[in-house]
């Protein structure tokens, strides 16, 4: 997980306040699908997945309608991937966890996120910090290691597995952009452009951001 921040735009709350009053009024509005996409920068803010098809969540369930304010409140949406919108419906648990467009939650920093390559690929999901009086880190980490690592269903077959492949394809490009740049061959030019990559990958709008971040904080 990283931090993202919303946009807060009079447009958009008026559009949602209008859909809250009708009978069968929808949160789902292209101008909010727009706005998220654009905010989230197009990745499932759960497992950081880029450019996949999404879908809207409730931070906060609204309980089928029931909270009709949670419904249709522009700080309740976020941007999500099917495979972990499912994942966190399932365990009320997962209705309290870090808020990642809230920048007092250190939601990379807070959290370790490794892939572990051998045997085979399992990502390792630890919380480096602990909140008093508060679970909600906990229940992050272990909503994180179930989209990464949970063995699925017969149907949903191979879909973390792909998801682990994506994530050490990434960090191997990633790690070996490192490793070129540390090169005593390198010229100064290629070192000037690896270090751009390298800043790329470790802009939000990569994919698998926090892992990336954690290859930089663990190596000298
Ligand atoms: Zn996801």
């Amino acid at each position: 997980m990283v931090h993202f921040e919303k946009t807060f735009s009079e447009e958009i709350e008026m559009a949602l306040e209008r859909e809250k009053k009708k009978k069968s009024g929808k949160y789902a509005l292209e101008i909010v699908i727009e706005q998220l996409r654009h905010d989230f920068e197009n990745k499932c803010y759960i497992c950081e997945q880029k450019d996949i098809a999404i879908e809207i969540e409730h931070f906060i369930p609204h309980k089928k309608g029931k909270n009709i304010n949670l419904k249709f409140d522009w700080k309740n949406l976020f941007l999500v991937c099917h495979h972990c919108n499912n994942i966190k419906l399932a365990k009320t648990n997962y209705n309290q966890i870090l808020n990642c467009t809230n920048p007092e939650h250190k939601v990379t920093e807070w959290i370790e996120y490794k892939l572990n390559p051998i045997p085979k690929l399992y990502v390792e999901v630890v919380a480096t910090y602990l909140l008093e009086n508060s679970n909600i880190i906990q229940n992050t980490v272990d909503l994180l290691h179930e989209v990464y690592n949970k063995e699925n269903t017969p149907n949903k077959k191979g879909s973390t597995e792909n998801l682990k492949k994506w994530i050490f394809n990434e960090l191997t490009a990633f790690a070996n952009l490192l490793t070129d740049y540390y090169s005593e061959e390198i010229e100064e030019d290629d070192k000037k452009v690896c270090y751009k990559r390298i800043q790329k990958h470790l802009q939000k709008t990569s994919a698998f951001t926090a892992f990336k971040h954690w290859i930089i904080y663990e190596n000298d």
